[in-house]
């Protein structure tokens, strides 16, 4: 048997604590004098507690909290006034969506408006605004990663040897310079091209070309398309349809199921006689655990900065989106897919030809004899704009929504220094989620226990240099390009 004890704590017997009183549970039945404690008795199986008591003033816990504990009695205490004296009670991990968030604040509001203040309707307007803002802003803020994805990976130059005869490969980002250690989270959002090609480094083309040509049933894969340049930045032989790509992508919103697309569920003869139905077969490509940790660092792109799919975000209709952006070379094709409960919609902006060509159809060649792209730049990358002036149509007028995730994946708070659980000398901290068998250890850098990890930022000097100065131009860590 649980029991579940508002503000107040045993350290506060001494001194005693203020607080309101609250107008929305039952009966009292434990009347500490002068205040006005509820008892509720919880039924839902979800919530599993016994009894839950508000106790405003503080004084139930003190007078009874021993005599229950003898008596086999566990209590929780949810300190309100004082979080630190809190037993780790956490709201946010029922945090879901928008209405949560209200939810949340409402009862907050209730459990804290104090005895006898009848108060203005316009300050409790104002205040349930200001709450809902600032716990929006924690929760979309927060979220979000694996194998776990606060694990730092160098965002530096990398050199592949292709093999004989043939140059070296070395990649770039789209931002001109290297940004140091990374989280693998920050590196998706950001679309930094230095981290995916350290993984396929780590994974082998050949493995992610046979999940995207195998199991994705991406059949515009080409044989040439074993390498690392295709596998890591995408530039594919004969590139991607946005269906097969709409088609990769509903993994993420299918809790990793895939279904071949149609275009057709049934065909009737003039009589309504079925003459051929469509029975989508959906399989599992992904294990569902993983799925849920990748669509919680998808949604991060189009939730919080840097992410670089900001622009189609559905908040406005409480409908989650998870995102990715996508860009090749000189800016010839722009991608942005985007998955929400409802509907993948996937957005390619590019030109037909690849190439500038002159009136006669010639291919048109730069100074260095190099055949002069068609690109699409613009001041803002377009595609997720593109994507949420169609898909906030289409999912008007629908229930809000969030995505359903597997249970067994863990949210646990990791420091943005190291990318390890965030501990209590963590300046900083971000919430991550994790597979159950890749939960990050106690940060080793802030406790002083191993200063030697990698820091976010920090830069690996080249060999045979002693000073950390990797490349003047690298100093300008302004955070606000590329996608
Ligand atoms: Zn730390």
């Amino acid at each position: 048997m649980v029991i579940a004890l508002g503000a107040g704590y045993a350290e506060t017997c001494k001194s005693g604590s203020g607080g309101g009183s609250s107008e929305t549970a039952g009966e009292s039945q434990y009347g500490a004098a002068g205040s006005t404690s509820h008892l509720m008795q919880c039924t839902s199986k979800s919530y599993p507690v016994s009894f839950v008591v508000t106790d405003p003033k503080g004084g139930i816990v003190c007078e009874t909290g021993k005599l229950l504990q003898k008596h086999q009695y566990r209590i929780k205490i949810f300190n309100s006034i004082n979080f630190k004296k809190s037993m780790h009670y956490n709201p946010f991990a029922y945090v879901h969506s928008e209405t949560d968030i209200l939810k949340l604040v409402t009862t907050l509001i209730a459990n804290t408006r104090g005895d006898g203040k009848g108060g203005d309707p316009f300050w409790e307007k104002a205040e349930t605004l200001l709450y809902t803002a600032l716990i929006g802003y924690i929760h979309y803020e927060a979220p979000v990663e694996e194998q776990n994805f606060s694990t730092l990976i160098e965002d530096k130059a990398v050199t592949i040897k292709i093999g004989e005869g043939q140059p070296d490969w070395s990649p770039s980002n789209e931002y001109k310079h290297f940004k140091g250690y990374m989280t693998v989270s920050e590196a998706l959002q950001r679309s930094t091209n230095m981290i995916p090609v350290q993984l396929i480094q780590m994974l082998t083309p050949r493995a992610c070309w046979n999940f995207l040509h195998d199991t994705l049933n991406i059949q515009s894969l080409s044989e040439s398309d074993i390498a690392y340049s295709p596998m890591t930045l995408g530039a594919l032989t004969n590139g991607v349809t946005p269906l097969d790509m709409a088609a990769a992508y509903q993994m993420y919103a299918n809790g990793g199921m895939r279904t071949q697309p149609y275009c057709y569920t049934r065909v009737l003869d003039s009589r309504g006689n079925v003459v051929l139905e469509n029975r989508p077969a959906p399989q599992r490509v992904l294990d569902y655990d993983t799925v849920t940790v990748m669509n919680h660092l998808l949604q991060r792109i189009v939730n919080a900065a840097p992410g670089t799919g900001l622009n189609a975000n559905l908040a406005d209709l409480g409908i989650e989106v998870a995102g990715k952006t996508g860009t090749t070379d000189d800016g010839v094709d722009e991608w942005f897919v985007g998955v929400t409960p409802y509907y993948v919609g996937v957005c390619w902006v590019g030109y037909d030809d690849q190439f500038q060509r002159d009136e006669e159809g010639n291919l048109l060649y730069d100074a260095y004899g190099k055949k002069i792209p068609n690109t699409v730049y613009y001041t803002q990358y377009p595609p997720p704009l593109l994507w949420k002036e169609v898909m906030h149509q289409v999912h008007e007028g629908l229930e809000p929504k969030a995505f359903e995730g597997s249970s067994s994946v863990i949210a646990l708070r990791y420091c943005t220094l190291t990318g390890y659980a965030a501990t209590p000398e963590c300046p900083n901290s971000i919430m991550g989620w994790y597979k159950n068998e890749n939960i990050p250890s106690a940060c080793p850098y802030c406790t002083g226990v191993n200063p030697d990890v990698p820091i976010v930022g920090q830069k690996t000097p080249p060999p045979g240099t002693e000073v950390e100065d990797e490349d003047k131009e690298d100093d300008d860590d302004d955070d606000d390009d590329d996608d």
